[in-house]
C-alpha cells in the first residue's frame, strides 16, 4: 500500500525493497542468527541491487535517492534480519556517507565505487572500553611522523570488525586538546598492526559480527585522512546524526514484525473458543503496538527529511531514535505475552525481536544520552522543529 508522506519514487522503492527482502533476505534470516553466520550474502545482494550508498551521486556509485530512501531500506531489511539492518546501516550512514560528505575526490574515487557495490563492506570505529558514551575522552593516539600517523590503541564493540574490508577509525593527536584533538583516518583491514577480537558473544542482533579492533603502530599515509586534523569530532557527531535515525528505522522494522506476528496469532489462536483477538485485552494491546508504530515511522521518516536540510535538527533525530527504539522492546514483550508460552519458545522467533530489539536502545548512543540531547537544547529553546 503506497504511503502519502512518501513521493512516487520513495513508494517504488519500498515496495520493491519489500519484495526483495521478502524473497530473499527473510528466508535464512532465522538460521544466520542461530548459528552466527555473518550475511555477507546479504550485503553482496543489495549492492548488486543498487541498495548501497543510496543517497550518494552516481558518478561515485550511489544512486542519488533521498535520504528518507535509505532510511526506508533499513526499516524493510530490519523487519526481516535486523542484524543484517545493522550492517547496512553502519555501512551507510556511518562510512559511505563519511567519505562522501568528508573525503577528498582522490578518496571518492578510490573507495565508493566498491562500498557502493557490495565488494567491500565499511565499518566505523569510536567507541573504546574507556569511552563509551563519552567519545571525546577516547584514547586511542594518532601520532604524526614524515610516513603518515601512527595509530595506536583499542577500539571497542566494533559492528563489522574483522569483516569489513575497511574501517573510519577516530584517534586523538593528543587527548590534552580534548575533543578538538580528535581526528578520523580510513584503515583499512590489511593495514599492518591491525588485529582483531573474537566476535562477541551477544544477546541479539547475532549474525552480526562485534569485536574489538586492536590498533598497534598502524600507519596511515597523510592522503587517508577524512578531514581535517583535528575536525574528527564533529564529522563523529554527524554521522551518527544519521545513524541515530537508521537505528530508529531499525525499530521501527522490528515493530512493523512484531504486530504482524501478533495480528496473525491473535486471529488463529483460539481459548474459551473463540480467537484471542476477541477478547478486548488483546485487543487493546494490538490497538496501542499500531499506535506507536505508526508514531514511531512518521518521526522517523520526519527526521529522514531533516536530514536532508542540514544542520539544527539534532534533538528531532534523537527523538526519533528514542521513542521507536523504547517502543521497539515494548512491543517485543507485547509480542511475546500475546502468544502466550509460545512466545517464549526459540521455535516461535518471537523470542528473538526481544533480543534484536534490546540494543536499539544503546548503540549509536543510549536513551539517556538521547534524553540529554533532547534536554539541552529544550532548555536553551522551545522551538524544536515546531513542537
Ligand atoms: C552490538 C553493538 C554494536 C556496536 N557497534 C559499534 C560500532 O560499530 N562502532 C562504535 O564505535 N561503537 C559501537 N558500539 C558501542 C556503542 O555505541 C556503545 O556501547 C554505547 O555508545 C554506550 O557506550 P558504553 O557501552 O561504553 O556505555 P557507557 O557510556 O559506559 O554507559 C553505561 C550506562 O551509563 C549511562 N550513562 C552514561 N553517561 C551518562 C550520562 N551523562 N547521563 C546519564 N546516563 C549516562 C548510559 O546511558 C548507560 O546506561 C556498539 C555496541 C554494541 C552493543
Amino acid at each position: 500500500m503506497a504511503l502519502s508522506i512518501l513521493n512516487e519514487d520513495e513508494n517504488a522503492i519500498r515496495d520493491a525493497i519489500l519484495d526483495l527482502v521478502r524473497k530473499t533476505i527473510a528466508k535464512r534470516s532465522q538460521e544466520f542468527d542461530e548459528k552466527a553466520i555473518f550475511p555477507r550474502e546479504n550485503i553482496e545482494l543489495l549492492g548488486q541491487q543498487g541498495y548501497l550508498g543510496m543517497i550518494v551521486d552516481p558518478r561515485w556509485g550511489g544512486s542519488g535517492a533521498t535520504y528518507l530512501a535509505q532510511t526506508m531500506v533499513v526499516e524493510a531489511i530490519a523487519a526481516a534480519d535486523p542484524a543484517t539492518a545493522v550492517i547496512y546501516e553502519v555501512h551507510n550512514s556511518l562510512h559511505i556517507e563519511g567519505i562522501w560528505r568528508f573525503g577528498t575526490e582522490e578518496q571518492k574515487k578510490r573507495y565508493l565505487p566498491d562500498l557502493c557495490r557490495g565488494q567491500a563492506i565499511g565499518a566505523f570505529a569510536i567507541t573504546e572500553a574507556e569511552s563509551g558514551s563519552n567519545a571525546a575522552s577516547m584514547r586511542t593516539r594518532a601520532v604524526k611522523k614524515s610516513d603518515g600517523y601512527h595509530l595506536s590503541g583499542r577500539k571497542m564493540f566494533i559492528t563489522s570488525a574483522g569483516e569489513a574490508e575497511r574501517y573510519i577509525v577516530f584517534a586523538t593527536v593528543d587527548p590534552a586538546f580534548e575533543e578538538k584533538g580528535i581526528t578520523a583516518f580510513i584503515v583499512p583491514k590489511t593495514a599492518k598492526g591491525l588485529a582483531f577480537g573474537p566476535p562477541e558473544d551477544k544477546l541479539g542482533i547475532r549474525a552480526s559480527r562485534t569485536s574489538e579492533m586492536i590498533l598497534d603502530d598502524v600507519v596511515v599515509p597523510m592522503e587517508d585522512r577524512l578531514g581535517a586534523e583535528g575536525e574528527g569530532y564533529p564529522i563523529a557527531l554527524y554521522l551518527l546524526d544519521g545513524g541515530r535515525i537508521g537505528i530508529a528505522a531499525q525499530s521501527v522494522g522490528i515493530m512493523t514484525t512484531a504486530l504482524e506476528r501478533s495480528l496473525a496469532y491473535a486471529r488463529e489462536r483460539k481459548q474459551f473458543g473463540k480467537a484471542i483477538g476477541q477478547f478486548e485485552g488483546v485487543q487493546w494491546r494490538l490497538a496501542d503496538m499500531a499506535t506507536d508504530l505508526h508514531a514511531a515511522r512518521l518521526m522517523t521518516y520526519e527526521a529522514a527529511r531533516r536530514r536532508e536540510e542540514g544542520e539544527g535538527q539534532r534533538p528531532l533525530f534523537a527523538m526519533a531514535k528514542l521513542f521507536a527504539s523504547e517502543k521497539a522492546v515494548k512491543h517485543a514483550i507485547d509480542a511475546i505475552q500475546i502468544f502466550g508460552g509460545y512466545g517464549y519458545m526459540r521455535e516461535y522467533g518471537v523470542e528473538r525481536l526481544l533480543r534484536d530489539a534490546k540494543v536499539t536502545e544503546i548503540y549509536e548512543g543510549t536513551s539517556e544520552i538521547m534524553r540529554l540531547v533532547i534536554a539541552s537544547r529544550l532548555l536553551k529553546e522551545y522551538d524544536l522543529g515546531n513542537i
